[in-house]
């Protein structure tokens, strides 16, 4: 297994300031744990039942952070245990979360949310418009029990580096727009970047990579 030779090889690349979520998704916890013993401490998933599974399998000071798509009767299988949602993409999920916080006190601070951006070009992808962000952003103290950390996005899938580049441009400034018009609210993370594109969000300003692939090889489906 390469896995931990690909982790310390990104970490000599990745700025020290950038954050590392290795994304093991569809890969067993045996491979969580060579990760893990490489110094790994943050893990990404995307599906609940796996991410729930999951959890109670590694050491607890690993950080959870949930990439998915959330459907609002899965709540209960990654509230609890998640450092951050990062793929909070719309308001439905939002309030759904807060509702669910409320009604569920088990956490002793609030929860680390994401906003994801439509970014790519694909109708098919999750995400919210710059207007849907802006929205939540102004109420955003409807939601007591999240605490919004900054924005998520994925690139439009092509081999096209500069509409890669562009695609992060723009959340990247979007962020920055946003950061200064609610000064009050800590939007400092920007969440982008994938195995074939890190070092394109790095370069614009990625504050969290999610990298999957690089680290665990391809998943089986
Ligand atoms: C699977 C996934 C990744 C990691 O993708 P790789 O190409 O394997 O690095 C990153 N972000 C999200 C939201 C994902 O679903």
């Amino acid at each position: 297994m390469m896995i931990k030779e690909n982790i310390l090889k990104i970490k000599e690349e990745l700025p020290s300031a950038v954050k590392l979520v290795a994304v093991s998704k569809f890969h067993p916890v045996s491979e969580l744990m060579e990760a893990y013993e490489a110094g790994q401490r943050r893990f990404g998933e995307n599906r609940p039942q796996e991410f729930a599974e999951k959890v109670p399998r590694l050491p607890s000071d690993v950080e959870w952070h949930f990439i998915g798509h959330l459907q609002t009767n899965k709540l209960k299988l990654v509230l609890p245990y998640a450092y951050m949602v990062q793929s909070v993409d719309s308001l439905h999920l939002l309030q759904s979360v807060e509702a669910w916080l409320t009604a569920n006190p088990v956490r002793k601070e609030p929860l680390r949310v994401l906003l994801e951006m439509h970014l790519g070009a694909e109708e098919t992808k999750h995400g919210m418009s710059e207007e849907e962000i802006c929205g939540i952003l102004s109420e955003a103290s409807n939601y007591p029990h999240v605490s919004f950390c900054g924005l998520m996005g994925m690139a439009t899938n092509t081999d096209d580096q500069e509409r890669i580049r562009s695609d992060f441009r723009r959340i990247a400034s979007f962020r920055e727009k946003v950061a200064v018009t609610y000064p009050d609210l800590p939007l400092n993370e920007l969440s982008i970047g994938m195995s074939n594109d890190w070092r394109i969000a790095v370069g614009c300003g990625a504050t969290i990579v999610r990298i999957g692939t690089a680290i665990f090889g391809p998943r089986e489906y």
